[in-house]
């Protein structure tokens, strides 16, 4: 609403302008402690391994390998796991850093699901044997679901829900893998019968970093980042994550995917 008078006019430019300037420093504000969080997670993940390497390393260089070669032999390999564990860390971090900065492609392409499907339970069999865990691809390995996506990165979808199905599953568990037709999509998803998450903390697991029970977690051994790099992949091809728990009973997550259809 300009009026005649150039001074009202002029008046307002500068309160609309301030209005503006105002409402950025609220974002810049807000990003800055969205950064110094972000820090301050990683420094506190890599601070655990690091410690734990330190103290093993100090035990060896005190004549633990003369002393007691087998000890030794074991705090090498406690030492080689951690070292895993950060390497991990990192590639989690290079990963998400990379979707959160819109740096990654998603590379559309027609692929099989069921055949993506099958191919990643048995890349994970071995590992859900270990923890006495059955995995159940439950579709027909003879009917493809074509659908368009980028294949590797929902594989890592995948092994990512799945893995943790079996991280945080009981002795004698299962876990399902389920597929069901929509009109325009496809829905996956994984259920496991394992420990469930509060309801309360629920809405939280996606966020980087969040684990429900920090030191547990820390014996299992994940980055906390692996559900907030599925819902960036999933939101980086514009479909939608959920996720469905009960404590004791066990945990649901889905995703959804585009069909693919031939034009
Ligand atoms: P992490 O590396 O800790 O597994 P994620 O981002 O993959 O990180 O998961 C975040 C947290 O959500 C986990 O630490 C765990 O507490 C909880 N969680 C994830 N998946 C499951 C599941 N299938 N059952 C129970 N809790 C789960």
């Amino acid at each position: 609403h300009s009026s005649d008078d150039p001074i009202k006019n002029a008046e307002e430019e500068v309160r609309d302008w301030a209005k503006q300037k105002a409402s950025e420093i609220e974002q810049l504000k807000k990003q800055e402690v969205y950064r110094r969080e972000f820090l301050s997670n990683i420094s506190h993940e890599f601070k655990t391994p690091l410690f734990a390497i330190q103290g093993y390393i100090e035990n060896l260089q005190d004549g633990m390998m003369q002393d007691d070669p087998v000890m030794a032999q074991q705090f090498l390999e406690k030492a080689a796991k951690n070292i895993d564990r950060l390497t991990f860390l990192i590639n989690d971090l290079d990963e998400i850093t990379k979707l959160e900065t819109g740096q990654i492609s998603i590379n559309m392409q027609k692929f099989d699901l069921a055949e993506l499907i099958f191919e990643t339970v048995s890349h994970l069999e071995d590992k859900a044997k270990k923890q006495n865990i059955q995995l159940v691809a439950d579709l027909k390995s003879n009917t493809p679901i074509y659908v368009k996506a980028d294949r590797q990165r929902i594989q890592q979808v995948l092994i990512n829900l799945i893995d943790n199905s079996i991280k945080y599953g009981i002795d004698g568990g299962k876990t399902k893998i389920n597929v069901y037709h929509l009109l325009d999509q496809i829905l996956v998803e994984v259920t496991d019968n394992g420990q469930g998450i509060d309801e309360k903390l629920l809405p939280r697991v996606f966020e980087r970093f969040f684990r429900t029970d920090r030191s547990r977690s820390r014996d299992i051994g994940g980055s906390g980042l692996g559900l907030s790099i599925v819902k960036h992949i999933i939101e980086a091809h514009q479909q939608t994550v959920h996720v469905r728990s009960t404590e004791g009973i066990g945990t649901t997550f889905g995703f959804t995917l585009e069909k693919y259809k031939a034009s």
